[in-house]
């Protein structure tokens, strides 16, 4: 147990927990001023932190750092950076560690970067300030880099200043997965009801396309926002194929009619369906779990002209895929993935997951093999992260003798993670691939980060302008997010610059969610 006493820099908990978990991964962690037990005596606790004492370590709140969204360095910014340097500081002293991603706890690292940019930093400066401000390793520092050009290139591809995106949700699946802290429900407990959950998804579609039309604008919560045309749709979960081919179809049918839209693959614009329909940049689906890939979905999604799927094998090792309750065998995976290959789909991802319970560097190796085989055109490297609604956290009684690396202190856990990284970005190197966007998320082993790789033109624009908040993105469906993104330039409200993003989430219930349209689930 990790007692952390803080009175001065509350409004930072967040931050100060995440940092200190970052070193002492899978350590309880409570705020107060000692631990006290049910019986009301102090108990012993392993280790106390007193960041009211960090205070003289900061030295004056100056020039530390860059304001969120803008470019615009605030107050508040540059003293939850240099309390986090402070606070770095006595963590690793503590610890004899050191942290890849530094002081970072977030999950845009690159947005650190265009910041600086925006500051007018040069390419040396905001080299300097990463390295001693934010502590970020030089193999990171370089990883942000890269991405940062990379996802410049591939934006400057589409208008996104002036286009929206739309994500639809599709809370199903064949199982849950051990690590899932995802909206996600068995597909076999729902079956009956997964027609009414499309038609929610059909009147969501049908309200959110009424407001666009309202006279070119439509209303959010800080006054009238120009309706932007739909430049890519990403239809996730959940499972998208845990559809059946009629729901498929109907969805993907009703999203082309209510929208006016169509996918961009092939040579739609010859044909009778798309007259007077707009072609999008990129239309997803992610098929996901392969023990849900049939050829009669994959030919609708074809038929919808569906440019970017993804098969995802998150490892090639059955053993581990039994473990985690995946519920399918590699031959399967490679099966789709065969299929789906001669039906047509040239962009194809597949994720992959390192640090995975009871996997070493032997059987990333392997399963690395195996990607080197198939050869897709997209590799997405997660590293296992996993989050407090996932049965790895809720059922840990059940689960705790599962070795899971890199969640522990354990230095030499968290260089073998490293290493599983690594060997990962060498093979989509071999396979070449660059890397083009890049998340962290809470919890992940080896303070480490996912990286997604792309052939030259194949990268997808979607995961780009949603993960780095370029535009809004409209949330269909139970447990989707809306992010609405509003440059100053659109509104009023802000004269100094900077972009607003206003965030609505729908409920996670399908009940809850259902009801909003009337619909009993
Ligand atoms: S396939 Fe994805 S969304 Fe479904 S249970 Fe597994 S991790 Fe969760």
């Amino acid at each position: 147990m990790i007692t952390i006493r803080n009175h001065t820099f509350s409004t930072y908990d967040n931050d100060i927990r995440a940092l200190v978990n970052a070193f002492y991964p899978g350590v309880p962690i409570q705020f107060g001023t000692e631990q006290v037990t049910e019986s009301g005596r102090a108990a012993e606790t392993e280790i106390f932190l007193d960041i009211d004492s960090l205070k003289c370590e900061m030295g004056p709140i100056g020039e530390s750092g860059a304001g969120r969204d803008s470019g615009i360095i605030t107050a508040r910014f540059a003293e939850k950076t240099q309390l986090k340097k402070a606070l770095y500081q006595r963590l690793s002293a503590q610890t004899g560690r050191s942290l890849p991603w530094g002081t970072l706890t977030g999950i845009r690292p690159v947005r650190i970067l265009e910041m600086l940019e925006q500051q007018g930093l040069t390419p040396a400066e905001a080299d300097s300030r990463l390295r001693e401000q934010f502590l970020i390793s030089a193999d990171k520092i370089r990883l942000m880099k890269d991405i940062y050009r990379t996802e410049q290139e591939v934006l400057s591809r589409i208008d996104y200043r002036n286009t929206c995106s739309l994500y639809i949700g599709i809370p199903f699946c064949p199982t849950r997965c051990l690590y899932c802290s995802f909206t996600s429900n068995p597909i076999d407990l729902w079956a009956d009801r997964v027609d009414l959950y499309v038609e929610c998804l059909k009147r969501e579609m049908q309200t959110l396309a009424a407001q666009h039309a309202d006279a070119g604008t439509h209303r959010d919560r800080s006054g009238f926002i120009p309706a932007l045309p739909i430049s890519t749709v990403y239809i996730g979960g959940g499972t998208p194929t845990a559809l059946t081919a009629a729901q498929l179809d109907r969805l993907l049918t009703e999203m082309e009619e209510i929208f006016c839209i169509y996918g961009n693959e092939g040579a739609a614009a010859a044909q009778p369906d798309v007259a007077g329909k707009t072609p999008l940049a990129e239309l997803t689906v992610e098929a996901g779990r392969p023990d849900s890939i049939t050829e009669e979905k994959l030919r609708v999604l074809k038929a919808h002209r569906v440019g970017r799927i993804s098969i995802n094998p998150q490892t090639f090792q059955q053993k581990t895929l039994d473990l985690i309750g995946r519920r399918h065998t590699v031959e399967e995976t490679v099966r789709a993935y065969e299929l789906a290959r001669r039906l047509g789909f040239d962009n194809i991802n597949m994720d992959l997951i390192m640090g995975l319970p009871g996997e070493n560097l032997k059987d990333v190796e392997m399963t690395l093999a195996k990607v080197r085989e198939l050869q897709p055109d997209n590799l997405t490297v997660h590293t296992l992260a996993v989050k407090r609604a996932a049965r790895l956290s809720t059922e840990q009684k059940a689960w705790g003798g599962i070795e899971r690396k890199g969640s522990s202190p354990d230095a030499g856990e968290a260089s073998e993670i490293a290493c599983m990284t690594e060997l990962g970005a060498e093979c989509a190197a071999e396979l070449g691939m660059h890397q083009y966007y890049l998340y962290r998320q809470k919890n992940m082993a080896g303070n480490q980060e996912n990286v997604g790789y792309a052939k030259p033109g194949k990268e997808s624009l979607y995961n780009i302008l949603m993960m780095e908040e370029k535009h809004s993105v409209y949330g269909l469906g139970a447990g989707s997010s809306t992010k609405e993104v509003i440059y100053a330039d659109r509104e009023a409200v802000r004269p100094d610059g900077r972009k607003k993003v206003i965030r609505s989430d729908n409920p996670k219930s399908l009940k809850d969610y259902a009801a909003h349209f009337g619909i009993t689930l």
